[in-house]
């Protein structure tokens, strides 16, 4: 009987649906300091099945971190006892480094696995990984993988709340939400702006995250790209796409840069990269085409004098990098937040078959 109550519980407060639509547009309304308000979903897989009002509540907080990271205390302690695990079968610096930042600015313990230190190199599979993980109790998993879709499946398989660090070229949400933090920051709306979107889309999952953030809020997204880097599907995804830099910057708003991801490329993508540079790199010439006022971003790491001119990187006037790695923390801080006040406070059994 208790136990009956417990699932049901459990399936209460688990259930993505239980927050009907007026209850969430009531609180979007809601200040975004103060006391968070309640987020609709359990896990953070993706950009694609979020509204504009969840995009809003999540930057809403992340402004409220922006400002609580620049003073001089910066330790909250909404998540006091719950534990992070970054699970990473990805290499990566800066987005397990932010994401450890933001667990323990909030007062989380927080415990970084790498593949290198695990069993997968072993021959552990990612499920087995996923199911021992879990019967750990973690609250949060911020998970990276190379291919695209892992991180769903995982998170299918346990019985915490999951967020995607980046799964193959598929999605990297936080990504999207902080260079949308960035720009709403700077130019004080994303509604109406014009986006360009530069370089290797095919295998950019920050590309596709932002694609699906930009369109949800109203801003105009153009991708410029030559044919062999950009996806089949690229013209059903409510873009514009040009081929020729100085012609699909013109009059742009935001300028974004991608990595050229040359481990991801299976075959040959470009003729050489001083080619690329030439064509597809960011100088000062083809930046003079896009407004006098247009932002320069870059997820970073940076290839510098193969996808942009490292002058145009460094330049203190127009490029917003190093904002969007600040930004990077306080979004991660807000989903960290927001998704843990879909955890149990209590100890049980875990819910749905896990
Ligand atoms: N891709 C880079 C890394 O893995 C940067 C990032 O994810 O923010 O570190
Ligand atoms: N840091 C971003 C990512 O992990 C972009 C990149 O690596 O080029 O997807």
């Amino acid at each position: 009987m208790v136990n009956g109550f417990i699932a049901a519980r459990a399936r209460f407060l688990y259930d993505d649906s239980s927050m009907s639509a007026s209850r969430a547009a009531k609180t979007a309304e809601q200040p975004g300091h103060g006391s968070p308000v309640p987020f609709p979903h359990r896990h953070l897989l993706g950009i694609e099945g979020l509204s504009a009002q969840d995009i809003e509540i999540l930057l809403n907080r992340s402004d409220y971190y922006v400002d609580l990271n620049r003073a001089v205390e910066k330790k909250q302690t909404s998540l006091r006892g719950r534990t992070i695990i970054n699970l990473f079968f990805e290499n990566s610096t800066r987005t397990r480094t932010s994401f450890e930042l933001a667990g323990k600015r909030l007062g989380a313990d927080v415990i970084n696995m790498s593949v290198a230190t695990s069993s997968v190199k072993k021959g552990e599979t990612l499920i087995d990984t996923a199911i021992t993980l879990n019967a750990m109790h973690p609250d949060l998993l911020v998970v990276r993988h190379q291919d695209s879709g892992a991180v769903a499946l995982l998170a299918q398989k346990v019985g915490c709340g999951v967020i995607n660090g980046g799964d193959g070229s598929h999605e990297h949400p936080t990504q999207a939400l902080l260079d949308a933090l960035t720009i709403r920051r700077r130019k004080g709306r994303l509604e109406g702006l014009s986006v360009a979107i530069c370089g290797d889309i095919l295998h950019s999952r920050v590309a596709r995250s932002n694609i699906h953030l930009l369109n949800t809020m109203g801003a105009r997204v153009r991708l410029i790209a030559p044919p062999t880097l950009l996806p089949a599907y690229a013209d059903r995804l409510g873009v514009e796409v040009f081929h020729d830099m100085r012609k699909g910057l013109t009059d742009v708003d935001i300028v974004m840069m991608l990595r050229l991801q040359m481990e991801r490329f299976h075959g040959s993508f470009v003729p050489s990269t001083r080619e690329y540079f030439h064509f597809y790199g960011l100088d000062y010439e083809k930046l003079g085409f896009a407004k006098s006022d247009a932002l320069i971003m870059h997820p970073g790491p940076m290839n510098r004098g193969i996808e942009i001119d490292t002058e145009v990187a460094d330049d203190i006037h127009r490029s917003v990098i190093h904002e969007q790695v600040e930004m990077g923390v306080a979004v991660r801080m807000a989903c960290l937040e927001l998704l843990a006040q879909h955890l149990p406070n209590w100890r049980g059994t875990t819910p749905a078959g896990t």
